[in-house]
C-alpha cells in the first residue's frame, strides 16, 4: 500500500536525519512532519506552516537532501505540502505545495544562495525609483487641514515622515470613522517620505490589494516572491485593516510580514475604522502588535475645520467661494467629508464647465442632488415632536419664547437637527420657532456644537437622536 511505502520511506529518512540533528531540534522540526506520498523519486511531506517550511529550507536542506537521496536513490527529491490554513469544521485546510531546495525545475528562475543550494524562488531586488507605491500625489500635509479633531494623528504623521522606522510610533495606527481623513493622512506621510528619501521603498496598499495579491500568490505558488517583495519595503501602509477581520490566512501572512519588517526597523502604518481594542475577528497576537507603537484617533471635524477644508479645497482649484456658501456647506454637509468632497466637486463642475456663479442657490441645488439623505421624511414637525418627546418638554413651549434652560436646550437641539436634516434656510428655521431671526438660529447651532464638546451626556443624546433620524430616512 502506498501509505505504507511512504511511511517507511520517511521513517528511514528520519533515522538518517537523527544522526545529524540533536534531539531537541529533531523533536521540534522533524517530529511534526507528516509524510504524504511517494511518487517515483519524489517524497512529499506535510509541514504545519509557511514559517516551518522556511525554517527547514533555511537550516536543514543539506541533511534533508542527504536523507532523501540515501533512501530514494540519487534522483530522490523532496516536496513540501505546507498547511497555510488549518481550516475548521466548515472549511477544509488550505495546502500549498513547494519543491524543496533540490526540486528545482529547469526552466524555473533560480538563484544560488549562500549555501550553494538552489532556491526555486528568484529574489528580485526592488528599485525604489520604479516601484509603484500606489500613492495619490494629491494627498499632502500641505492640503491636510489641522484641527482639534486630528492634531495628535497629524503630528504623529509628521514625526513618522521625518524619521520613518526610528520613532517609537511604530507601528502608527490611525483610526476613526468614514471620511475623517485617514487615507489622506497616511498617503501624505508616504508622499513626504518618497519626496525626501527617494532611496526608500514606500508601499501603500489597502486590505483589498493585500488580500488579492496574497490569494493570487497562493494560487500561483508565488508565496516566496510575495513575501520577498513585502520584506523589501521600507514604509508599509496598510489602509483599512478592519477588513482583514476573520481572514485567518491573510492575517497570518500579514503577521509574518509585520514581524519581520518591525524587527528590521521598517516603518508600518495602519488605519482602521475603530480602535484596535474594538476590532473583532482578529488574532489576539496581531492585535497586541497593533498597539506596540502609537495609536491615534481622528474625529469628525468641527465647524471651523470643515470651513477651512472647504476653503482650502476650493482655493487649490482656483475658485473663490463666498463665505455664506462655505458656511452653509459646513453646516449642512454633516454626513462626512467624503460627501463634502462630492458636493465641492459638483460645485466646481457647475462653476467651471457650466460657468455658473457659486452662490447659495447653486449650493442648495447641488446639495439636494448629491446628498439624497437630506431630502427626507424628516420634516421640521417631526424633528420638533421627536425632540420635545426626547427631552420630555411641552412641544408648544419648546417652539415658544420661554428662556428657561430646560426649554432652551431642547429648542436649540431641535434647531440644530432642522439645519442638519431639512433644506430650510436659517431664517426659515427661525420662523418655525416662534418667529426668531437667523442669528438666533446660528447662535443655537454654535451652542449645540459647544455643548457636544464639553458635555459627554449631551453628545450622547445627539448621537442617539441622530440614529433615530437616520433610521427614519433609510426606512
Ligand atoms: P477616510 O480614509 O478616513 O475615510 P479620507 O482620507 O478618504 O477619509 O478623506 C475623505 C475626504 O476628505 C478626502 O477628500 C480628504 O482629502 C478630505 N479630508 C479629510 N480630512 C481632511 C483634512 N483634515 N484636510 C483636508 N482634507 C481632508
Ligand atoms: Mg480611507
Amino acid at each position: 500500500m502506498e501509505v505504507d511505502i511512504t511511511t517507511s520511506v520517511w521513517t528511514d529518512c528520519l533515522d538518517i536525519i537523527k544522526q545529524h540533528v540533536d534531539e531537541q531540534n529533531f523533536n521540534t522540526w522533524f517530529k511534526p512532519i507528516e509524510p504524504v506520498r511517494t511518487e517515483g523519486d519524489v517524497l512529499t511531506i506535510q509541514v504545519p506552516s509557511q514559517f516551518f517550511y522556511e525554517w527547514l529550507e533555511e537550516n536543514y536542506v543539506p541533511v534533508l537532501k542527504k536523507a532523501v537521496r540515501q533512501v530514494l536513490g540519487e534522483h530522490g527529491r523532496l516536496e513540501y505540502s505546507v498547511v497555510v490554513d488549518s481550516g475548521n469544521l466548515q472549511n477544509p485546510p488550505v495546502l500549498v505545495n513547494y519543491p524543496n531546495g533540490n526540486g528545482v525545475k529547469k526552466n524555473q528562475p533560480t538563484q544560488e544562495n549562500t549555501r550553494g543550494e538552489y532556491s526555486p524562488f528568484a529574489y528580485k531586488a526592488l528599485d525604489p525609483r520604479t516601484v509603484n507605491s500606489r500613492l495619490n500625489p494629491n494627498y499632502s500635509f500641505d492640503n491636510f487641514v489641522e484641527g482639534d479633531c486630528n492634531r495628535l494623528a497629524r503630528s504623529a504623521g509628521v514625526a513618522v515622515a521625518k524619521k520613518p522606522g526610528t520613532t517609537s510610533f511604530n507601528p502608527l495606527m490611525l483610526y476613526g470613522g468614514v471620511g475623517v481623513g485617514k487615507t489622506h493622512l497616511v498617503q501624505a506621510i508616504g508622499n513626504e517620505i518618497k519626496k525626501n528619501m527617494p532611496e526608500k521603498v514606500v508601499l501603500y496598499v489597502d486590505q483589498n490589494d493585500f488580500t488579492n495579491q496574497f490569494l493570487n500568490a497562493l494560487q500561483n505558488l508565488k508565496m516566496q516572491e510575495f513575501q520577498n517583495f513585502y520584506l523589501q519595503v521600507d514604509l508599509l501602509i496598510l489602509d483599512d485593516v478592519q477588513f482583514l477581520a476573520g481572514r485567518e490566512k491573510t492575517q497570518e501572512i500579514f503577521f509574518n510580514i509585520f514581524n519581520q519588517l518591525h524587527q528590521s526597523g521598517k516603518q508600518i502604518i495602519m488605519t482602521s475604522d475603530c480602535a484596535p481594542r474594538d476590532l473583532k475577528g482578529f488574532q489576539e497576537r496581531l492585535l497586541s502588535r497593533f498597539k506596540w507603537g502609537l495609536t491615534a484617533d481622528l474625529q469628525e471635524p468641527d465647524f471651523e475645520t470643515k470651513l477651512a477644508i472647504i476653503n482650502k479645497k476650493m482655493q487649490s482649484d482656483g475658485i473663490e467661494i463666498p463665505t455664506d456658501v462655505a458656511e452653509y456647506l459646513a453646516y449642512s454637509v454633516d454626513t462626512n467629508l467624503r460627501d463634502m468632497e462630492g458636493v465641492l466637486n459638483s460645485l466646481l463642475f457647475h462653476a467651471t464647465l457650466l460657468k455658473r456663479n457659486i452662490d447659495l442657490d447653486l449650493a442648495k441645488e447641488v446639495l439636494k442632488n448629491i446628498i439624497k439623505e437630506i431630502q427626507s421624511d424628516v420634516s421640521v414637525d417631526y424633528i420638533q415632536k421627536t425632540i420635545a418627546d426626547y427631552f420630555k418638554v411641552e412641544l408648544e413651549q419648546m417652539k415658544g419664547k420661554l428662556k428657561k434652560r430646560e426649554i432652551v436646550i431642547p429648542r436649540q437641539t431641535a434647531m440644530y437637527f432642522c439645519k442638519r436634516y431639512t433644506q430650510l434656510t436659517l431664517a426659515l428655521i427661525g420662523e418655525n420657532f416662534g418667529g426668531r431671526d437667523h442669528s438666533t438660529v446660528i447662535h443655537a447651532l454654535e451652542s449645540v456644537e459647544d455643548m457636544m464638546k464639553t458635555d459627554p451626556n449631551f453628545k450622547n443624546s445627539i448621537e442617539e437622536l441622530t440614529k433615530k433620524f437616520k433610521s427614519r430616512m433609510s426606512a
